[in-house]
């Protein structure tokens, strides 16, 4: 275990005069003062400390700094969900007028702030086209403020050259926002890439075990003060309990992180040449479109596998109700095996020509590969496409 893993179990609240080995929970919603002067100062930021948990918490500050830690960043601020982190992460820097440059195949409902609520207070956007990177510097306008990038991208686990994403952003002067749900910092760590913002769901592998929503942005130092000051004014903060749940969580992150990408590459290899699938996308299978980039970038393939099922939308339906042993559901990078049908749940608000857009055909499964053992998932997958035959 590296430096910055081991802190993930090592970084921890200062301990309680009872001397408790784990981290208790901090369920207070302010913390006094000990005197009128204390007061003072903790307000006019004189003295560091705890005001009130909306601003920070025990708990919040530990799951933070373990983050923070792990992404090479110098500082952050926690969320009550992926979504309220992505969020701040326009709303604490952008004003009418401005304009942001994104990839096109984003996670649903930051598709929606761009698309929907941006442009009703005069911020809007452009999509980049990730195939072409020639044609990203025509997108960017004089009004440009931000470069927001999602890779490897969900469902079709296309990929970003960061690197030269950072120095077109550099060239631009724009803040690079990087959400780096889908690796986690165990896989790529875009701010030594050069991003500025690193936002991450850690609904998904950082909780990993399905309990709870969450969000962060860590960065770096003069922007995490904007967001900060529009987070303690708004107030979508993170609950101490979830911050203890997730802080906790993290202790175990490399470990689930390499188990769900070692069962992904496997199960990927074991489907790679099955005749019931049109193909197998996995960035560390030499198949992948982007496969050097994926070796250069990514330290490990990832949890997520995709398949497109020889038989189109009906087909892909009957498999997934063919699947006896992985969840049915909307959420990934968990320790359960789940299948999803993006092309009829989370993204049937996409047109189809947008779906084909971001390379959704009605074929396609997404597979968040759980921590089961390696041949129940590959048999059972194998028997769902049996099963769907015909
Ligand atoms: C799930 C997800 C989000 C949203 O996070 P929530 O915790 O559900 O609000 C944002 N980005 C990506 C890539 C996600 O997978």
């Amino acid at each position: 275990m590296k430096k910055d893993e081991s802190n993930l179990i090592r970084i921890q609240t200062e301990k309680s005069q009872n001397r408790e080995h784990s981290t208790p929970i901090y369920m207070t919603s302010s913390f006094t003062f000990n005197n009128a002067e204390q007061g003072r100062a903790l307000f006019s930021e004189e003295e560091e400390g705890n005001i009130y948990s909306r601003f920070s918490n025990p708990n919040t500050s530990e799951f933070i700094d373990k983050m923070v830690s792990l992404e090479n960043a110098e500082d952050g601020f926690a969320f009550a969900s992926g979504m309220a982190a992505v969020f701040a992460g326009f709303a604490s820097f952008l004003k009418s007028g401005d304009h942001v440059v994104a990839t096109r195949a984003l996670f649903g409902s930051t598709h929606q702030i761009l698309t929907q609520l941006l442009p009703r207070w005069g911020i809007t956007s452009t999509y980049l086209d990730t195939k072409n990177s020639d044609a990203w510097e025509n997108a960017i306008q004089s009004n440009t403020k931000m470069m927001f990038v999602e890779t490897p991208s969900n469902p079709g686990l296309d990929l970003v050259d960061l690197e030269f994403a950072s120095l077109l952003a550099e060239k631009h002067n724009l803040i690079l926002h990087v959400d780096n749900t889908f690796a986690t910092p165990l896989i790529q760590k875009p701010i030594e890439l050069g991003a500025d913002l690193v936002s991450h769901s850690a609904t998904k592998y950082i909780d990993g075990q399905g309990r709870t929503i969450g969000g962060i942005i860590v960065g770096r130092k003069d922007l995490i003060k904007e967001v900060r000051f529009f987070a303690r004014q708004t107030g979508p903060s993170l609950s101490p309990f979830n911050s203890w749940l997730l802080s906790k969580s993290l202790e175990t992150l490399p470990v689930r992180v390499e188990k769900h990408c070692s069962n992904a590459l496997q199960l990927a290899t074991a489907l790679e040449k099955d005749p019931e699938l049109l193909w197998v996308k996995y960035p560390h299978l030499s198949s992948h479109p982007q496969y050097s980039l994926a070796k250069k970038q990514m330290k490990l393939g990832g949890g997520i596998v995709t398949i497109n099922v020889n038989g189109g939308f009906e087909r892909a339906k009957k498999f997934i109700d063919s699947v006896k042993m992985a969840s049915l559901t909307a959420n990934l990078g968990d320790t359960r095996t789940i299948v999803t049908h993006p092309a009829s749940t989370t993204h049937s608000k996409l047109t189809d020509e947008e779906r084909e857009l971001v390379g959704i055909s009605p074929g396609l499964i997404r597979i968040s590969v759980g921590l089961e053992d390696i041949d129940d998932i590959t048999n059972d997958i194998r028997q769902a496409l049996e099963g769907s035959k015909g």
